[in-house]
């Protein structure tokens, strides 16, 4: 089972380790001693692999700082040292994605056709599989098609829906979710909503109000935002997510789309720049293609 999970990690993560490893092999295989030279090659290679300048230049300190502490000479040792420097970086914040505390509640944010609805379907898929009793909300009442949507992934992953007529109040489908998850005794309530950012001051206010009707109908549950991140657009999804930040606390991010892109090297800049664990990864369109984000692993497929 572990080998599959990571051969599909693997797979998911190919255009990345094409960009990356191969421009970090690229100077590390030229490099006969360790300079600065060196060191300002592989830092303008970490960057044009979408890791970001800011990233870039503190992932290079660190590695500067771990190969005097190991008194390292040869440049061939740098690369399980930098792969170390990452692993670090990122943490072992995957424990945090499995601890469970229920009841539940989780929101899904985050812009337009970033994955939030494929997501909530592979998470309620994998959560049922847990044998967790789940229920969906959805309050992404902007489109009909979003409904229809998450209706399918709903049945795919056979779990309830709590739905309401497009253009219908996103607060009143949470709220009839919640008396729904409290009435049916479930362990999970995923809600899925719409993402608006370019009207920041609606989105605020439809998040704030989904947030009252949380705290005050269910206070009992445990409430975890979670933001959809594509990974596609790398460094502006550091952006999008700076944006979101302004506007609800974010417990989690789930990075999206990882199979398309070779711009996952975009993982490291969240966890340095934004400071938020990844909690989910997505690597492909199916119900089976979501994980949980392990630093060891990702950094494992990556290198
Ligand atoms: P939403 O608007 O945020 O709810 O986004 P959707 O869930 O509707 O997803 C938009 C598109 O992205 C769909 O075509 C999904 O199949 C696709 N998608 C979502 N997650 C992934 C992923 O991890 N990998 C790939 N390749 N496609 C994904
Ligand atoms: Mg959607």
């Amino acid at each position: 089972m572990f080998g599959e999970f990571f051969d599909k990690l693997k797979d998911g993560l190919a255009k990345t380790r094409n960009s990356i490893t191969e421009k970090v092999s690229e100077v590390l295989n030229l490099a006969i001693t360790i300079d600065d030279e060196l060191y300002e090659e592989l830092e303008e290679a970490l960057i044009t692999s979408d890791i970001g300048v800011e990233t870039s230049v503190y992932v290079i300190e660190k590695l500067r700082k771990k190969v005097k502490d190991c008194k390292i000479k040869d440049p061939a040792e740098i690369r399980p040292c930098l792969k170390e420097v990452i692993v670090d970086i990122l943490g072992d914040d995957e424990n945090k994605a499995r601890s469970l505390d229920i009841p539940k509640v989780i929101l899904v944010i985050g812009v337009n056709g970033v994955g939030k609805t494929t997501s909530i379907g592979k998470i309620a898929a994998t959560l049922k599989d847990k044998k967790y009793k789940v229920l969906i909300a959805a309050a992404d009442t902007f489109r009909a098609a979003a409904i229809d949507q998450l209706e399918i992934w709903s049945s795919r992953a056979g779990v309830a829906l709590v739905k309401h007529q497009e253009g219908s109040d996103p607060a009143a489908v949470v709220f009839d979710a919640v008396q729904a998850a409290k009435a049916r005794k479930v362990d999970v309530l995923i809600c899925d909503t719409a993402g608006r950012l370019h009207n920041k001051k609606n989105l605020m206010d439809e998040l704030a109000k989904i947030n009252r009707v949380i705290k005050r109908e269910y206070s009992e549950a445990n409430l975890e935002t979670l933001l959809v991140i594509d990974a596609t657009t790398g460094q502006n999804g550091i952006q999008q997510a700076k944006q979101f930040m302004d506007i609800c606390p974010i417990d989690g991010i789930i990075l999206t789309k990882l199979d398309g892109t070779a711009k996952g090297g975009v993982v490291i800049s969240i966890k340095n720049q934004l400071n938020i664990p990844v909690k989910y990864i997505g690597v492909g369109e199916g119900i089976d293609d979501l994980q949980e984000f392990n630093s060891k692993d990702f950094v494992e497929a990556l290198f």
